[in-house]
């Protein structure tokens, strides 16, 4: 099968802080050739880019506030236009909140695509607690590690690049129960929005790795070729 007449595959994955998105983003991408898109490095990349959405995301970080839902759907809109998105994609962060939703409903509208599946991680909060802040990031390759079940082969080093890894600021137990408490109030709504739409798959994170990633793959059926 030729890449244009593959199916395309259009996926959010939810779930708190801590729930493994990013680890499993990564894999679904790669398994499935569909780029991983996040709130976070589209925000990153605009900030380092200067453009006039990037300088008003900047504004708010740097007051340390929410970057609004208008900025973070323009940016959204810009990244879901281009072509490596053609046959699908994995949005990991976004949306966050009902408006968000509700934008990108309108973003595919207009781009006439739809969405495939919402899959739902979840995890008890003490776990999530202990996931967060035993996490380390590498600051030059952007490699994540995972002192509880992940962790380095060497102490403290990034495996890719043998640079030293590091706590992110927000990986912290004070920023935890703060984000915690943000992901109930505003992102928990979207399971519900989801679920109404007949889109939801909840996976349960708890058996760990494997388990968590064989029951994505149930719902995402088989590879594209
Ligand atoms: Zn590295």
């Amino acid at each position: 099968m030729s890449e244009s007449e593959a199916k395309a595959l259009r996926i959010i994955l939810l779930g708190p802080p801590g729930c493994g998105k990013g680890t499993h983003s990564a894999w679904i991408s790669e398994d499935y050739g569909i780029p991983q898109i996040s709130t976070g490095d589209i925000l990153r990349e605009a900030v380092a880019e200067g453009s006039d959405l990037g300088k008003d995301a900047q504004r708010y970080m740097d007051a340390g506030k929410l970057v609004p839902d208008e900025i973070i759907l323009g940016l959204a809109r810009e990244r879901l236009a281009q072509p490596d998105v053609a046959r699908g994609f994995i949005l990991d962060g976004f949306p966050r909140t009902i408006p968000q939703a509700d934008g990108l409903a309108e973003i595919l509208e207009k781009l006439e695509q739809r969405l495939d599946h919402v899959i739902e991680i979840t995890l008890d909060r003490e776990e999530l607690i202990r996931r967060i802040t035993s996490r380390r990031v590498c600051p030059n390759c952007k490699a994540v590690y995972n002192l509880s079940f992940k962790p380095p082969e060497r102490e403290g080093i990034c495996d890719r690049c043998g640079a030293r890894i590091v706590q992110r600021e927000d990986d912290t137990r004070e920023t935890v129960l703060q984000r915690l408490e943000v992901y109930e109030r505003q992102t928990a709504p979207l399971i519900d929005y989801y679920r109404e739409r007949g889109l939801l798959r909840v996976v349960r994170a708890d058996e760990g790795y494997d388990a968590t990633r064989a029951q994505i793959e149930g719902y995402l059926g088989g590879k594209t070729e």
